[in-house]
């Protein structure tokens, strides 16, 4: 009995790694006893010479499937592509720079044939990410476990085999903004871990960079939570409160003593502060709104120029 494997790259700009990705990883797909598999590579509109690199590839490796996307969607769609092109049994993620290890993909094959659902690759070292990145991503996983009601695995990224019946049921999630970590684990199913040590880049610069990353937590906050949206009442409610006892505290100070020259301190503290409390609210509220007005566009997660050796 022969099992279908489905392996899916995005590549953004990785002319300098395919080279090196190729040749790790097609003895290790050999290696893996009972499988056939196809490797999906998706190019996310790559500037460089990655998309001709990847047609010489799959010009003598008939394995070797290409999904060119018509420009850069981000690496989120391009996942996505790659996982409705893939015809696999079991699909597994991976990324281009080597930073995943292709040597794991056999021990996910045998926990996925032990009756797991889901392979995470599980990062036991993150120390090759700087100092600054392990900090923040730490700071995301407390804050996202404290205002959603999903648990997104700590140190766990993309690297992960899934089963087709969760490919499937990750398809029937019709948002646009695909979160993919969110998504992930909303799904839920069988789930085990492998861990392995998260080495440099093989080549190439990541794509990824603070302000990217940034953005990348504020969707992952709005995709899974509206708790941002609601914290504003209960600010709203103790600034007014506050005010209330404050606002009393001075109609009995100016009966006693009479009427004083209030503060102008205390009155221009409280106007910009209560004015930019008031601006980042109306802050959070744009980022909720500015992500329905996109989902109500329903348009396509990416569109694909062409499909090579399909
Ligand atoms: N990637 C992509 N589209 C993008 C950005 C990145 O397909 O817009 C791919 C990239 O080519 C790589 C993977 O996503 O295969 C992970 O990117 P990177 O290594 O830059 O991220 P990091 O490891 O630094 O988090
Ligand atoms: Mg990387």
């Amino acid at each position: 009995m022969t099992q279908f494997l489905s392996l899916i790259v995005p590549l953004y700009n990785e002319e300098d790694v395919i080279g090196a990705f190729a040749a790790a990883v097609l003895p290790v797909l050999d290696s893996v006893p009972g499988v056939v598999w196809e490797i999906i590579f998706v190019d996310d509109g790559s500037r460089d010479g990655t998309l001709s690199r990847l047609l010489d590839l799959a010009a003598a490796e008939s394995r070797f499937r290409v999904v060119e996307l018509s420009r850069n969607f981000g690496k989120e769609a391009a996942m996505t592509a790659g996982l409705e092109a893939a015809q696999g049994e079991a699909l597994v993620l991976i990324d281009a720079d080597l930073q995943d290890p292709p040597e794991l993909i056999p021990s996910m094959v045998a926990a996925w044939r032990e009756g797991a659902d889901v392979v995470l690759g599980r990062r036991s070292d993150r120390s090759t990410d700087s100092a600054m990145k392990r900090a923040s991503a730490s700071l995301f996983y407390k804050f996202n476990r404290h205002i959603s009601n999903i648990d997104i695995p700590k140190n766990v990224g993309d690297f992960r085999l899934m089963d087709r019946t969760v490919v499937e049921a990750l398809k029937r999630l019709p948002e646009r903004q695909r979160f993919m970590k969110g998504l992930f684990a909303w799904l839920g199913f069988k789930t085990v871990a492998i861990d392995y040590a998260r080495t440099p880049r093989a080549a190439g610069k990541s794509k990824f960079s603070g302000f990217k990353l940034w953005n990348f937590a504020l969707e992952g906050f709005t995709s899974f939570s509206t708790a941002p949206l609601k914290v504003w009442t209960y600010l709203g409610t103790l600034g007014a409160v506050v005010a209330l006892l404050y606002a009393m505290f001075i109609m009995v100070r100016t009966l006693v003593f009479g009427n004083q020259v209030p503060g102008y301190a205390s009155i221009f503290v409280a106007v910009t502060f209560f004015g930019s409390v008031q601006l980042i609210s109306i802050g959070v509220l744009g980022e909720y709104i500015g992500r329905i007005y996109m989902e109500t566009k329903q348009r396509p997660v990416y569109l694909v120029r062409k499909f090579h050796n399909f």
